[in-house]
């Protein structure tokens, strides 16, 4: 038998219905969850870690486990797609982890707040960050050693810090963190040329801040009870309402800005997205007076204290982000056949990914952490670019605890930082 797409939930237990008798096989009602799931992902990586972790189960179905001619066909199907979806299995045996070591994290000494720039300061703070970075990872490429830097079956991941994008006074707006990886990719310097076909890129994360206005119930002081009802006296139109009084002052609020801490990844022709969940004082330039967290926000004649909100989606959060953006997603990304696991620096402390399984590398843009937590499999590699610390503090360990060493090598011609390479290592598989 042979199934064109992913069969449904239903279709696979009656196709497999000898492995559906009780007492039911985990691996088996692992299929079965994903096969529900897996025409409810909502992105293209979702759909592809549904497939990565379909393929996982499929393989480990071998003897002495039953040969079932529709296991054959669900882990035919996986596979077939997998390819399609840019992801097929395992092109690559090594990995060589290569950190931007330069330092993010420090604010200003004396500074408490975060000011807002006008735009042409983030825009020409922006490209000058595009600049040093391309030249860094130009650099980088002669500093990785052959056979490693032309081996094809070696995967290169560049990594820069956390924060390595934001405006000198703090975050950038968002139509500003949008160009970025256009800019990064383009021309005879950039990343989308064949020559980095074989690196996988970390651009350090990005910081977006966008003022959060929205209807909002002064009486309650909270948003939770608006709702839109018709205006009678503007046919057609409607108003703001709060369902827990007609009399309530329901006004558009600027109550907070919201803040995005994403991660910028890029391989080849495709584009990925992880948001930090967490937000940590050193987002912000608060210095814990008792206000808790927050940004000055000067610019355009407002000036005014926000409190900072989380992205949504995050733990944190019941508001949407204004950084929307169809790449953006989890924490779990599958990239070139490996299953990567991403921590935006506190998200480690905050075990984000402590349920995620079968990663084989772990990812970790920080400002001020370190490797606590093991979230891969056995021999797994998790790397992590520190740019608090020094010149940054950079960590590759395996599983077993041990800390890989690097070269070190000073960049050139004015760029600032310096570069470190590990590896290569062996790419742990299931
Ligand atoms: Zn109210």
């Amino acid at each position: 038998m042979r199934y064109e797409d992913i069969p449904g939930a239903s279709a696979w237990k009656i196709d497999a219905f000898s492995l559906h008798k009780a007492p039911l096989d985990p691996i088996v009602a692992a299929i079965d969850d994903m096969l529900v799931k897996y025409p409810q992902a909502f992105s293209p990586m979702a759909k592809r870690n549904l497939l990565a972790d379909l393929e996982k189960s499929c393989a480990a179905w071998k003897p002495p486990k039953p040969h079932n001619p529709a296991m054959d066909a669900l882990h035919e199907v996986v596979k077939r797609r997998l390819v399609y979806s840019g992801s097929a299995a395992h092109p690559y045996d090594k990995v060589v982890c290569v950190s931007y070591s330069i330092k993010t994290g420090m604010f200003e000494a004396g500074t408490q707040i975060v000011k807002y720039q006008g735009r042409l300061d983030d825009q020409r703070d922006m490209e000058e960050r595009v600049r040093h970075m391309k030249a860094a990872i130009n650099q980088a490429r002669n500093f990785v050693p052959n056979p490693a830097r032309d081996d094809s079956k070696t995967l290169k991941i560049f990594m820069a810090p956390e924060f390595y994008f934001r405006g000198r006074y703090g975050a950038y707006p968002p139509e500003i963190v949008s160009k970025i990886m256009p800019l990064l990719q383009k021309g005879d310097d950039g990343t989308a040329r064949p020559l980095f076909k074989d690196w996988l890129f970390i651009f350090g994360t990005a910081i977006s801040a966008s003022i959060d206005a929205r209807q909002y119930c002064f009486t309650c002081n909270s948003a939770n009870d608006i709702f839109f009802d018709r205006d009678p006296r503007n046919p057609g139109k409607t108003v703001p309402k709060c369902r827990k009084g007609a009399g309530h002052d329901v006004r558009e609020g600027i109550y907070g800005a919201v803040i995005d801490n994403v991660a910028l990844i890029q391989k080849g022709k495709e584009e990925y997205l992880v948001a930090k969940e967490f937000i940590s004082g050193i987002d912000f330039r608060d210095k814990g007076t008792g206000d808790g967290a927050f940004v000055k926000m000067d610019d355009a004649g407002i000036r005014e204290k926000f409190t900072p909100l989380a992205p949504e989606g995050s733990r944190q959060s019941n508001f949407p982000s204004k950084f929307t953006d169809e790449r953006m997603g989890g924490g779990v990304f599958n990239i070139a056949g490996i299953t990567f696991g991403m921590e935006i620096c506190v998200d480690h402390a905050e075990k984000k990914l402590e349920t995620a399984g079968n990663l084989q590398i772990l990812l970790i843009p920080s400002a001020g952490m370190e490797i606590k937590y093991w979230r891969t499999i056995d021999n797994g590699i998790s790397f992590n670019v520190d740019g608090l610390r020094g010149d940054g503090d950079v960590q590759v360990r395996r599983q077993t605890g041990v800390q890989q060493t690097a070269a070190a090598h000073q960049l050139v011609n004015g760029v600032p930082g310096k570069i470190e390479v590990f590896g290569p290592l062996m790419i742990p598989y299931l």
